[in-house]
This record gives C-alpha cells, sequence and structure tokens, in this order.
C-alpha cells in the first residue's frame, strides 16, 4: 500500500531534539515564530540536570566561581568560542528566558545567578554549575552549611552508591552518613531509576518510602536520594515526601542514562506541541535541501512519508553520540549536509597520548564553523546558505565536557540563531 506523503509547512525548522534544538523551539515559540521541530533521542537523557554556563577553563585551572567574569577571559583568549557570539547580557537573558519556560511547565530551576553554584555530583565529588534543578537545590544548600545529612541509596539500584558518595566527600562535610534501602515494591533483582521515579508518582509508594526514610534517619534531619522523585511534577513529589516523612529531601543525579534528562524531554515533548509547535518525535531528517522558495526537509515516520518547507532550519544535531558528526578513517563528517567540519589535519592528531593530558584532545573541539550570525561557513568562508543556522555542541572551537559548558552552548547559540532567524523573516 502507497502511504500518503504529509506536508508541513513553517517559518522555522529546528532539526535535533536536545537541549539545543528544545531551546530554539522554546525561544522560537516565545517569539511567535510558527515552528516545526524533529529529532530522535540524543545525549538529553545522560545529562545530571544541571544547566552549566562555564565551570571550569580548556586546559585545565581550577573550577570557576564566576562565569561570567570568565566569559571576558574567553573573549580575549579564545574568540571563536560559540561563548563569545553573544554579550554576557545576551547569554544571561537566555538562561532566564529557558528557566522560566521550564518553571511556567511545572519544572523549577534556580535562575541564573552571579556566580555558579557548587554541586554534586553522581559519584559525590563537586562541580559547579548555574543552574540547579529545585529538587537538588537543598544539597546545595546543605554542602555550603555543613549540616548532618543522611544519603541513601537502594538495594538493586546500579551507579548510585551512597557510601562512595559519603567517602568523596567526608573531607569536605564531615556529619555525612550513609544507609541503603529496599525500595517498596522493588525487592528482588536489579532496579532502575526511570521505573522508579514512576513508581513514586503513586501516593502509596511515597508514603511507605515516607516512613522508612523517618526510620533510618534518626536524628538526622537532611536526606539525599538518587535522582528519583517523579518524571513529571518532581516538586510535588518531594514536598510531598517531606510533608509524610518530616524531612528535608533533596536529589543527588545519577548515572546516565538518568531521570533529570528523561524530565526534561518529557515535559518540553508536552508542552511544546501545547504552545504551537509541531513535533514530529523520534524521527530524523533524511534530506535536507534548499530550494528557491523554501528549504525542504523529508523524513518519514510509521504512516509514511513527511515533507517539511520551511524559511529558514536550524541545525541541532549535536556530535558523535547523537549523529551530527560522523567519523571514519578519512576524516570527520557532517552527515546531513556534508558541511565541512573544522577539525585536525589527519587522524593521528585527534587524540594526545595521555587519556587524562590536561590540554584534552583536539576531536573534542571539531565541529561546524560559523559566522557571527550562527550560520555554518563553506571552506571558502561564506554562509552556506542565508536560511541555514546552527546550535549546539556540533559548533567547533568548544571542548564542552572539559569546560563544563554543555548547556551553555546549547541555550546561547540556539537563542543567538532564534534571534537570526527572526530578523531573516522579518527583512
Ligand atoms: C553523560 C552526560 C552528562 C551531561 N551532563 C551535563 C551537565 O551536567 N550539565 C550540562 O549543562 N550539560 C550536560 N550534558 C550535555 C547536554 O546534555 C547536551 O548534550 C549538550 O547541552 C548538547 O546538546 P545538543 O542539543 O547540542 O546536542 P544533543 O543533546 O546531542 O542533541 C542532538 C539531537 O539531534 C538529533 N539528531 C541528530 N541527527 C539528526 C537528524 N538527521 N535529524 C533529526 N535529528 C537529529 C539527535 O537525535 C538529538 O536529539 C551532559 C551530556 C552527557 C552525554
Amino acid at each position: 500500500m502507497t502511504k500518503e506523503r504529509r506536508h508541513v509547512s513553517c517559518q522555522l525548522a529546528v532539526v535535533g531534539t536536545g537541549l539545543a534544538g528544545f531551546a530554539a523551539a522554546v525561544f522560537a515559540g516565545n517569539r511567535a515564530l510558527d515552528t516545526a521541530l524533529t529529532g530522535n533521542t540524543g545525549a538529553l537523557a545522560y545529562t545530571t540536570g544541571y544547566l552549566d554556563l562555564l565551570g571550569a577553563m580548556d586546559g585545565g585551572g581550577p573550577p570557576l566561581d564566576d562565569p561570567w567574569q570568565a566569559l571576558q577571559t574567553l573573549q580575549a583568549t579564545q574568540p571563536e568560542h560559540p561563548l563569545c557570539r553573544l554579550s554576557p547580557a545576551s547569554i544571561h537573558a537566555a538562561f532566564t528566558e529557558f528557566t522560566s519556560f521550564l518553571g511556567s511547565a511545572g519544572l523549577n530551576y534556580s535562575p541564573p545567578g552571579r556566580r555558579n553554584e557548587t554541586v554534586l555530583t553522581p559519584v559525590g565529588t563537586l562541580k559547579k554549575t548555574l543552574c540547579v534543578p529545585s529538587t537538588m537545590a537543598p544539597g546545595t544548600t546543605a554542602l555550603t552549611d555543613k549540616k548532618p545529612c543522611l544519603v541513601v541509596d537502594f538495594h538493586g539500584l546500579k551507579g548510585f552508591s551512597a557510601r562512595q558518595v559519603v567517602a568523596n566527600l567526608g573531607g569536605s562535610w564531615p556529619v555525612l552518613s550513609a544507609a541503603r534501602l529496599v525500595f517498596p515494591g522493588m525487592e528482588h533483582g536489579e532496579i532502575y531509576p526511570e521505573v522508579m521515579a514512576r513508581s513514586l508518582e503513586t501516593a502509596a509508594t511515597r508514603a511507605h518510602l515516607a516512613e522508612l526514610l523517618r526510620e533510618v534517619a534518626g536524628d538526622v534531619t537532611t536526606v539525599g536520594l538518587p535522582a528519583i522523585l517523579g518524571i513529571h511534577r518532581p516538586d510535588r513529589v518531594r514536598a510531598e515526601l517531606e510533608k509524610l516523612s518530616g524531612l528535608r529531601i533533596f536529589e543527588i543525579p545519577t548515572m546516565p542514562p538518568a531521570v533529570p534528562g528523561i524530565r526534561l524531554r518529557e515535559l518540553l515533548e508536552q508542552v511544546l506541541p501545547q504552545r504551537g509547535t509541531t513535533l514530529i518525535p523520534q524521527q530524523k531528517i533524511k534530506t535536507l535541501s534548499f530550494e528557491k522558495d523554501a528549504v525542504r526537509l523529508d523524513l518519514a515516520d510509521n504512516y509514511g512519508p513527511i515533507v517539511i518547507e520551511a524559511q529558514a532550519v536550524i541545525l541541532a544535531t549535536g556530535r558523535f553520540l547523537s549523529g551530527g558528526l560522523a567519523a571514519d578513517p578519512n576524516g570527520i563528517r557532517e552527515p546531513l549536509l556534508d558541511l565541512p567540519v573544522s577539525q585536525p589535519g589527519s587522524r593521528a592528531d585527534w587524540f594526545r597520548e595521555g587519556y587524562t593530558d590536561r590540554r584534552g584532545h583536539p576531536i573534542n573541539r571539531a565541529g561546524l564553523s560559523v559566522d557571527d550570525s550562527c550560520r555554518p561557513l563553506t571552506a571558502e568562508g561564506r554562509p552556506f546558505d542565508r536560511r541555514l543556522f546552527c546550535a549546539g555542541i556540533i559548533l567547533a572551537n568548544q571542548d564542552w565536557i572539559r569546560s563544563r559548558c554543555g548547556a551553555g552552548v546549547a541555550i546561547a547559540s540556539a537563542y543567538r540563531s532564534v534571534e537570526q532567524v527572526r530578523q531573516l523573516l522579518g527583512d
């Protein structure tokens, strides 16, 4: 049976449903741009939930307390870095707009402050970030105040160990202890954070867990749990668990795939269509062609082929993990449009000899070179097409893992790209 081709006509097509693609759809929706968003599961489910702006400078150095000051250093030392395409004021506006949107949709974050927060990692080390989910924020306060605190893990839960967290933090947070519980209704075998989180959305599981926490906490009034406090409305799950147990409760991120990223994805996939975005989830664009009157994007889902015709496109397809870049023995490619990729001269230069070399590995700075408007450039240095923009970690000249700027690059470049799209369409 031949399936009928469906057509979507829009002002802006966003390719990619990672943090950059979602942020672009949020900014476009707020500016009343008629937007279509496509992409399948990417790296979002891997994130801790923290929104980092800039936590360290490339090449080592201490963790950064003041990311705004550090942006000025970046301007002077790495002007090609994607965070240097915007003023600090615009980056602040972008973080404020994005976290406000999440808050209005029911997922609260701390607004961007003047300084980075110090937060816990899944293994109990510390890192710097800008915006913290409300479910994790009391942990930051307890850490600052060095309050007596109990960290709890669960039989059968892999990748999160309360004893490991306590062992790593013990030096800087002496009144910390660990306990292990059986999660209600999950007495046997391996258990998973996502399943636990969905279970805590039921009142019976919350009541049972609150009782167990009360018993094990003794005199301690603050308890850290792995990030399992519900997929939807986690702030409410946390508040109810606090009320039932009489304890102050906070979340600590777990190893990926983790609940905070799944939360972000499910929330944005639910709310964006309610606010006017055309979402075609879990599908990849197969071809993208620039025609005279429109940019044409082809994809297909279970019901058959779909054609999107847009006046502008934002490419936010990530790096290797999500398929935005592909590597073979001959080099690194951008698979959708075969855009030139800024990369080391030869494969022999991709990695340094020492895995932990403080300078990082050159391959981690590969990506697309863009102009000041976030338009990808041809080999000759001209914009590939005036209707094509680019956002997120597919951008070259940044090593987001080492400088802890994943969300920063995604949110800032999405903001810049949407502003430029608006200007183009206005023109
Ligand atoms: C383990 C881990 C931990 C992290 N922790 C943090 C953290 O603590 N703080 C922080 O700020 N950031 C963190 N990040 C980074 C963050 O999650 C994002 O990866 C980052 O911000 C980049 O987002 P992105 O949207 O550019 O790319 P990605 O998240 O990689 O998204 C790219 C998207 O493009 C889609 N795509 C690719 N090709 C196509 C195509 N042809 N058609 C349609 N769609 C396509 C993919 O399916 C995917 O949805 C972490 C990431 C990882 C992996």
